[in-house]
């Protein structure tokens, strides 16, 4: 029979066993390792010989050490006691959830569990923490500019604000964090998401859950009928929900929803796509923030340098000042030999004004609006990530990596 597993309600750092040492409690350490690590998600992947350990951190996947068969079965069981799965061999995905409790912080462990054949099974654990500081934009890194067009927009409470961006560009950490600008406790918010990541104070959560019948189109019908001031969807991906999510901010209400999208301009097209006419985008939204993720340097071990005449361009090109130094990665015991700790958001913030609501009613093309947001020195992602370059809180190699572009040869 499975053993039970004993979670410890607090563990010191230093007494996790490193995941290269023989692992008396596998599941126990490979957790801690991660949480450690500051992992979002842990992979059991079943290959070959075993099960190979890999943890997302900071957005990249790291490979982290490859068990053998039996260690893997092992650990493989151990998960699925600890999320409370069917444990004989299943032909079917399973998904449970673990609670792992830590000092303050209470985190879940969402846990997938797949067959991967011949007699194996893989696993993903996708580890959600509530944030001990609760929601707030003052650590997201806005301007005080940007800061007063979105307080105001927010306040204004009503019309439709959307948060575009990659999967895992931190969409819905900024959903909530603009929520919070405006009392909850006064208000009737709601949201509809698939899934519902983290707890949001004083709002109605509901998750949208396909397979029993709730699309994330009839949640919001039901929202929309319980009297709601705020509104929030994460995130629109069908043509139901895209248009009735237009229609509320049209009607009056606030609606903060999330859509993946490259950028501002991207936004109104990928909401287009979905069946919205331009002249209901150009009426109901209010602002677009487009964001993405880029790693933070370690800054026990980032190491300076002077940027070269290819570089320094890029700057001068996106009308800044060209930094005397930059900062590369390089690697340290304190960042886990990563060079990179935590994440910081690049964004793109497009206030619509008038003359940009008639554009986009108009139909203008997507590159066209994109110029139209340069020349009213709406920064792009690009440059606000070089800002931060400049400030030394990442690297121009990571900014390549998340913009996609290069410095001319
Ligand atoms: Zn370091």
């Amino acid at each position: 029979m499975a053993k039970s597993i004993e979670i410890s309600k607090t563990k010191k750092k230093n007494e996790i066993v490193p995941l290269n040492a023989p692992q008396p409690d596998p599941f126990n350490s490979i957790v801690w390792n991660a949480i450690y690590e500051n992992a979002t998600d842990i992979h059991l992947n079943a290959v070959d010989r075993g099960i190979l350990i890999l943890y997302r951190v900071d957005g990249i996947i790291h490979e982290k050490r490859l068990l053998s068969e039996n260690e893997g079965r092992q650990l493989m069981n151990q998960v699925k006691t600890a999320a409370k799965l069917n444990a004989t061999k299943s032909f079917i995905p399973q998904e449970g959830q673990i609670k792992w409790p830590d000092e303050d912080i209470l985190r879940d462990i969402r846990v997938t569990v797949v067959p991967a054949g011949k007699n194996a099974e893989s696993a993903h654990m996708r580890i959600l923490s509530f944030p001990q500081e609760g929601w707030s934009t003052s650590k997201l890194g806005f301007s005080e500019e940007d800061l007063e067009s979105i307080s105001s927009a927010i306040n204004s409470m009503n019309g439709l604000i959307l948060i575009s961006g990659a999967t895992g560009s931190g969409k819905t950490s900024t959903m909530y964090s603009f929520a919070s600008l405006t009392d909850l406790r006064t208000k009737m918010a709601f949201s509809i998401e698939d899934p519902v990541e983290f707890n949001l104070p004083y709002a109605q959560q509901i998750e949208a859950d396909e397979r029993h019948g709730l699309t994330m189109y009839q949640g919001l019908q039901t929202i929309l009928r319980m009297d709601p001031d705020l509104v929030m969807v994460g995130e629109i991906r069908d043509r139901d929900s895209a248009i009735v999510t237009s229609r509320a901010a049209l009607s009056g209400k606030l609606v903060l929803a999330t859509i993946h999208a490259k950028d501002a301009a991207g936004t109104v097209d990928a909401l287009h796509y979905l069946g919205v006419p331009y002249y209901i985008i150009g009426g109901s939204v209010k602002l677009i923030v487009a964001q993405n993720l880029m790693r933070r340097l370690c800054q026990k071990c980032a190491e300076e340098r002077t940027p070269s005449k290819e570089e320094k361009e890029l700057f001068i090109e996106a009308n800044l000042e060209a930094p005397e130094k930059i900062f590369d990665a390089k690697g340290c015991k304190a960042c886990n030999s990563y060079g990179y700790q935590g994440l910081v958001a690049i964004f793109e913030i497009a206030k619509i004004d008038p003359d940009t609501a008639h554009l986009i009613t108009d139909g203008i093309h997507q590159q066209q609006l994109r110029d139209h947001f340069r020349k009213i020195e709406i920064n792009s992602m690009m440059v606000d990530g070089l800002i931060k370059v400049a400030q030394g809180i990442t690297s121009i190699d990571e900014l390549y990596r998340v913009c996609d572009f290069k410095a001319k040869d």
